[in-house]
């Protein structure tokens, strides 16, 4: 087929995920990707770009990784599919269980498996509930969550989204959410006060936000979120998505914070995208007290829950990530980036801010640096849609009136690379400055 073709196939049959269906329609799609190798990916053209983003903050081994196509191959020519409803079970999946039990802080212990990070969410959502129905505080189903937290777009996980424009997409949202700023501690105390603690099941943070804007909470926060939900006794449950397997540096986000959640979600960099597959880590505690009080069936199981071939997949990406010490490196080139970002701010007038923690960075525009002013229409989007005319590919993030660019590179990324990725956006950045 012709590229024409292609497009035309695009625009008639295919309606991308979190898209603008009249830009599609218009602009029809403007890159079709054919490859991917380290960080880069190449489009239908042979274009070369970066791959800034890791796709959606998941590619955290990089693309064209041959060891995973193979762990694919071999475990679904041995056993490409089997239930785990009930008593059925894998080797792949009890053996990953085991792996994020043993990578996991403190008494996070028992996997349950999902396909990705909203079902992983909703899960987590449902699962809590259900403890609280087990031990006798029925009342318990609120779930708090944060401004401008992204949790995904099931139901639950879109109720408990804090940006707005994903709730108002529907016109039904589940029952039994609330919201908490995203970083005052005090700000939890008064909502759990206000709805009544007795009504509270959980409360879900991402360990740094992501979709929101990169979003990165006080050192102190979470241990004074953590004692709060103690005092209460609320559940607290990490929303490890995107921070998950070495994204910020460490393996999982929170350990920067020294706490442990009661319940870890994950999906997204388990595989590095290479497979659909997401789950819920519940601490020892937890999964013993459910078992002690179950008296039926857990009503809750996906299809793909414990997916031989996605489970085979992830642990052979885990086992990358520890052989090439690819936490490390994020480690390290996180100093990179950070260094290239403070460059930016401290260089450039149109950088209000920037802030990053790892390979999660953003940097906020504004029209005047010392009056913080902000332009009147938000130019992130023109940044990134010059960047990718220059062969990078990076985020704008425009929710709650911010003007920002995100960047989470993957985790193989070397000195010189971050340097072009921020080379590229000051070249940029100096001709915006001079219109
Ligand atoms: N939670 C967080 C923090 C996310 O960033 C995402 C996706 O970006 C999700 C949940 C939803 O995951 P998925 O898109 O795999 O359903």
């Amino acid at each position: 087929k012709g590229i024409d073709e292609w497009i035309d196939l695009d625009k008639r049959h295919f309606i991308h995920p979190t898209s603008s269906l009249k830009q599609q329609q218009t602009e029809g799609a403007a890159h079709i990707f054919t490859k991917g190798k380290d960080i880069y990916l190449y489009d239908i053209n042979g274009k070369k770009f970066i791959d800034a983003m890791s796709s959606l903050w998941n590619v955290n081994i990089g693309h064209g990784r041959e060891e995973l196509a193979k762990a694919a191959f071999e475990q679904m020519s041995k056993l490409a599919f089997s239930s785990c409803f009930s008593t059925f079970s894998n080797e792949p999946a009890i053996e990953l269980a085991e792996k994020l039990a043993s990578i996991t802080q403190g008494d996070l212990n028992a996997v349950f498996f999902t396909s990705g990070g909203s079902e992983a969410n909703d899960t987590a959502y449902k699962l809590v509930r259900h403890y609280w129905i087990l031990k006798g505080e029925k009342a318990r189903k609120k779930i708090i969550s944060r401004t401008k937290s992204y949790h995904g777009v099931a139901l639950g996980a879109t109720s408990a989204t804090g940006l707005k424009p994903f709730r108002d997409f529907t016109n039904s949202l589940a029952p039994d959410f609330c919201y908490t700023d995203h970083l005052s501690a005090k700000s939890l105390r008064d909502v759990i006060e206000k709805e009544g603690p007795e009504t509270v099941a959980a409360f879900i943070a991402e360990p740094v936000q992501g979709a929101g804007g990169v979003h990165i909470a006080s050192p102190n926060y979470f241990a004074e979120v953590r004692k709060i939900c103690d005092e209460y006794r609320i559940l607290f449950i990490a929303d490890e998505v995107i921070t998950g397997f070495g994204r910020t540096g460490t393996y999982f986000g929170m350990e920067h914070y020294g706490i442990v959640p009661d319940i870890v979600c994950f999906a997204k960099g388990v595989t590095s995208g290479y497979a659909q597959l997401g789950g819920v880590i519940l601490s020892k505690s937890l999964h013993e007290q459910l078992i002690e009080l179950s008296t039926d069936t857990l009503f809750h199981g996906y299809t793909y829950s414990g997916h031989p071939a996605a489970c085979a997949v992830a642990l052979k990406n885990i086992e990358i990530i520890e052989r090439e010490n690819l936490i490390d490196n994020a480690e390290k080139m996180g100093k990179e980036l950070l260094k290239g970002l403070k460059q930016l701010e401290l260089t450039r007038g149109i950088v209000g801010a920037t802030r990053s923690l790892g390979l999660m960075g953003a940097i906020e525009f504004v029209k005047h640096k010392e009056s913080n002013e902000q332009f009147e229409k938000p130019i992130a989007p023109l940044i990134v849609k010059e960047a990718l005319a220059k062969g990078l590919i990076c985020r704008a993030v425009v929710f709650d009136s911010q003007d920002t660019i995100v960047l989470a590179p993957p985790l193989t990324i070397n000195e010189n690379e971050i340097e072009k990725i921020i080379e590229i956006i000051d070249d940029i950045l100096i001709t915006f400055e001079k219109k």
